[in-house]
C-alpha cells in the first residue's frame, strides 16, 4: 500500500517537473519569436489611419461615371447587366420614350449582394459600369446597401475626354477627370 503510494507520488513530481520545464520553454521561445519579429519589416498597416495602395484593376464598388460632354451617365437601359448579374444585384427600370429610345427611370444595386465579379461590366454595351477601388462597404441596414443612381454617378466621377484613357483604366480615369 504505501510502496504504491510512493510510486504515485514520485509521478505525480515527475509529471510536474515536466510541465515546469515545457511551461518555461514556451515563455522562452515566446520571447524569442517576439524578439526576432522587432527586426522584421512590418507587413502590417495602422488602420484606418493608414491604408494601403490599391492596385490598378482592383475589384471594388460598381459605379457609374458620368460622361462629361453629356453630364449623364452612359445607361441606354438594354438590361444586359441585369441578365448576366448572378446573384440579381442590379435593378433597371425603363420605359419607351416618344423617340422609341429606352429611358432609363431607375438604376439600382443591391450592393450587400455583390460578389465583384465584373460580369456587368463585360457585358455593358456602352461601357457605362466602372469598377471602382472601394472596398469599405459595411452598413448598418440593408437599406444602406442599395445604392441608386445618383449615388452611383457620384461614386464613380466623371469620364475623361480622351475615350484611350478611360478604356486603359476606366476608375482611375474617372477620377481625374473629376
Ligand atoms: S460585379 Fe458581378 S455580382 Fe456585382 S453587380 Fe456586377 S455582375 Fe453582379
Ligand atoms: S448593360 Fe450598361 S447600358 Fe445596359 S442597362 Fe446595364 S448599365 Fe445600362
Amino acid at each position: 500500500m504505501s510502496m504504491s503510494m510512493s510510486m504515485s507520488k514520485r509521478k505525480n513530481l515527475v509529471e510536474y517537473i515536466g510541465e515546469a520545464w515545457y511551461t518555461i520553454y514556451s515563455i522562452v521561445k515566446g520571447h524569442i519569436v517576439t524578439f526576432v519579429n522587432l527586426f522584421r519589416k512590418k507587413v502590417t498597416l495602422q488602420y484606418p489611419e493608414v491604408r494601403w495602395d490599391i492596385p490598378l484593376g482592383y475589384r471594388g464598388l460598381i459605379t457609374l461615371p458620368v460622361d462629361c460632354k453629356t453630364g449623364q451617365d452612359r445607361c441606354i437601359g438594354c438590361m444586359a447587366c441585369v441578365k448576366v448579374c448572378p446573384t440579381g444585384v442590379i435593378d433597371v427600370q425603363t420605359h419607351q420614350g416618344d423617340d422609341k429610345k429606352r429611358v432609363v427611370d431607375a438604376w439600382n444595386a443591391d450592393i450587400g449582394k455583390c460578389i465583384f465579379c465584373q460580369l456587368c461590366v463585360e457585358a455593358c454595351p456602352t461601357k457605362a459600369i466602372v469598377m471602382s477601388d472601394q472596398y469599405e462597404l459595411a452598413s448598418f441596414t440593408k437599406d444602406e446597401m442599395i445604392y441608386d443612381r445618383k449615388k452611383l454617378n457620384e461614386l464613380g466621377g466623371s469620364f475623361p475626354e480622351e475615350p484611350e484613357k478611360a478604356e486603359e483604366e476606366p476608375y482611375a480615369a474617372a477620377k481625374e477627370g473629376e
